[in-house]
């Protein structure tokens, strides 16, 4: 005989970070919770975010922040939590952070310091956290929810899926949320990666000889526009720039660049060039952009953007294309999903 369903007032699926601090929610509100993971241990990808620092909140953490169908959604959630709430947890453990950059908040020492955190406050709700929960499967009946998986039978009346997105399918990622959706009849956005790098080809294949150059940029894409590094790499463009852009690029789309973006103005970088007697050549136009550019962009576009004559209208034409450079992606670098 197979052991009898245990009953729960709430299951949650999936022990990220979301399924983590929702379960630990629910049952210091008193609620009996089961959180099920399939993997052997929780919270893999909070071990390797921010580069194993955990950016766990950000200053200026607001709902246009958010890419959403529904932007009223970002509105009441911020509404009723607010970084400074989670900045209070994280106080109350002990655990030591930065301001990195920009508002983006980080543990001076180890996201673990963040695991252990949302574990322990699972811990003082009670949450019953069950690891190697395989092939879940998940039916309704009579206000039921009947949650079958290698770990046993969890009935409940309440059902949140926290599994996640698609990235990093070797940290846990699956299809089951979507599945799920699916079963129950609800519509499902097309996912798409985001926060990706771009990659480059065709006529702008050379850029990938500058890789390893970073340079603050601003960068447009989709009618919004991030002040941040963009790093060149192998196969095209990357850094924080690129990735917050990759969010609202698509197919098809140009990326603008301002690459002198301390300097606006039709001649505030050139200027040394258009003064009387100046040298006007490449020689002078790499030196100029060497000011404010790492030496290898700057010789690089120097290059392609060199004006045809010298003359003033040709120079200002020049500073123009800088303040406004057009790049054409011709992907995502899409992460694997799983199969
Ligand atoms: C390299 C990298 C760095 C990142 N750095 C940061 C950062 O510093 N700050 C930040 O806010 N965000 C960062 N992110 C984004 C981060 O992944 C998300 O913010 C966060 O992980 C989302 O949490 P989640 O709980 O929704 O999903 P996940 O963390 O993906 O958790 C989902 C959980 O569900 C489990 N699961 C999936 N399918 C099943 C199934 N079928 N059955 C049972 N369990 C299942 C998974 O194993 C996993 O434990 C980073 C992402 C990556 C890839």
């Amino acid at each position: 005989m197979p052991p009898e369903p245990r009953q729960f007032d709430v299951i949650v699926l999936g022990a990220g970070a979301a399924g983590l601090i929702c379960a630990a929610t629910a049952g210091q509100r008193g609620r009996s919770v089961a959180l099920l993971e399939h993997n052997g241990q929780p919270g893999r990808k909070i071990l390797i975010s921010g580069g194993g620092r955990c950016n766990f909140t950000n200053l200026h953490c607001a709902p246009e922040n958010f890419i959403s169908e529904n932007r009223h959604f970002a509105k009441s959630a911020l509404a009723l939590y607010e970084p400074r709430h989670f900045i209070e947890l994280v106080e109350r453990y002990g655990i030591a952070w930065h301001e990195k950059t920009l508002g983006q908040l980080f543990c001076d020492r180890s996201a673990r310091a963040i695991l252990d955190m949302l574990l322990a406050e699972c811990e003082r709700g009670g949450v019953e956290v069950v690891l190697n929960a395989r092939a879940i499967q998940v039916e309704a009946a009579s206000g039921q929810f009947r949650v079958r998986s290698s770990a046993g039978e969890l009935r409940a009346g309440a059902l949140v899926v926290a599994t996640g997105g698609l990235s990093i399918p070797k940290l846990g990622a699956s299809e089951l949320a979507y599945e799920l959706a699916r079963q129950f009849g609800l519509r499902v956005v097309e996912p798409r990666p985001a926060l990706v790098p771009l990659l480059l080809g065709g006529d702008e294949a050379g850029w990938t000889d500058l890789a390893g150059v970073a340079a603050d940029v601003v960068i447009s894409a989709g009618g919004v526009r991030f002040r941040e590094k963009m790093l060149v790499t192998h196969r095209g463009v990357s850094g924080p720039a690129v990735l917050q852009a990759s969010s609202y690029w698509r197919a098809g789309d140009e990326l603008l660049l301002d690459l002198a973006p301390g300097l606006p103005g039709a001649a505030g970088l050139l200027e040394p060039l258009m003064r009387t007697g100046a040298r006007r050549d490449l020689g002078a136009l790499k030196q100029a952009l060497r000011q404010v550019l790492p030496h290898r962009l700057a010789g690089f576009l120097a290059e392609a953007a060199a004006p045809g004559g010298w003359s003033n209208a040709a120079l200002e034409a020049c500073e123009r294309r800088l303040h406004g450079w057009k790049l054409h992606p011709v992907a995502r670098r899409a992460s694997k999903r799983p199969r």
